[in-house]
């Protein structure tokens, strides 16, 4: 026993620091704004889980998997912020769900039950989709749970439908719409680098994602000419518009890309305490 978590620590060591190495080399040739799909960014994400992952089922144990889900959870949580083009700053809650990926403990443990129900009546697939369904039960479960990530859960509160999408890839101005985290006063306040949380245009306390995408009036003939085509935006709809249609997912992003490009420019004029560097893709 002591033997094996030796081992495993060995391995999980090692895998980490390849995984780690690989999500750097790769995330150089990619830049978040121009850089390549989401999709392909997802590839990245597979090699990595992988590599982290690989004979989990022979050296894991539910113990060992829980002592060393922080280092994986590190790792996966570096690819993820790339896989998502998100800043460094966003919860590892909210950008697992972003980026779509399954929290690396639940995977391992996947892997591990699969692995255990060898032997058992039904095919392979038929047991890997059942653990699959299983897995994704107990990330909603800890979703539900989680404290940090408030308005990605607003906008996102089931996993089932948006992991389930048959389309749409988020990328640098859509994940700051999902997860608040971006061209925002209150969030730049926050972390500071904006003098005030306050809307330049209307003077609102808090220039934050809902503010902007839903209420703020600066923006209020853009919006409108979404909501002719998708009808009223609200924080709890949207995501589920989204999803409807490649058509719906577009409008959204490229509204979500137009306001927050433009308020980009505005808060760099705004001096010194702006939000340049705090992205991810300013460094790894
Ligand atoms: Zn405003």
């Amino acid at each position: 026993m002591v033997d094996t978590k030796l081992k495993f620590g060995v391995h999980i060591r090692r895998a980490a620091d390849k995984a780690a190495k690989m999500t750097t080399a790769l995330s150089r040739l990619m830049a978040n704004t121009r850089g390549p799909r989401a999709s392909r960014r997802r590839v990245l994400m597979s090699v990595v889980h992988s590599i982290l992952l690989y004979g989990v089922e022979v050296w894991a144990d539910s113990l060992s998997i829980a002592y060393h889900r922080k280092r994986l959870a590190a790792v996966q949580r570096r690819c993820a912020l790339r896989v998502a083009c998100a800043y460094r700053t966003v919860s590892h809650e909210a950008v697992m769900v972003v980026a779509g990926a399954i929290p690396i403990h639940l995977l391992a443990k996947e892997r591990k039950e699969v692995y255990q129900k060898k032997g058992q009546p039904g095919t392979r697939a038929t047991k890997k989709e059942e653990s699959r369904e299983e897995t994704l039960g107990r990330w909603q479960e800890e979703w539900d749970a989680a404290q940090k990530g408030q308005w990605t859960k607003r906008l996102i509160p089931r996993l089932g439908p948006w992991l389930g999408r048959s389309q749409g890839e988020v990328d640098f101005f859509l994940t700051q719409l999902l997860t608040g985290h971006g061209a925002f006063r209150a969030y730049l306040h926050k972390m500071g680098r904006a003098r005030s949380p306050m809307c330049l245009h209307c003077g609102d306390a808090q220039d934050d994602a809902c503010h902007t995408f839903f209420v703020c009036e600066r923006w209020a003939g853009w919006r409108r000419a979404v909501e002719d085509e998708l009808g009223r935006l609200q924080p709890e709809t949207l995501v589920l518009k989204m999803i409807e249609s490649d058509r719906n997912w577009k409008r959204v992003a490229t509204f979500a890309r137009a306001v927050l490009s433009e308020k980009r420019m505005e808060l760099a004029s705004q001096g010194p305490a702006s939000h340049e560097g705090t992205s991810s893709s300013e460094e790894d």
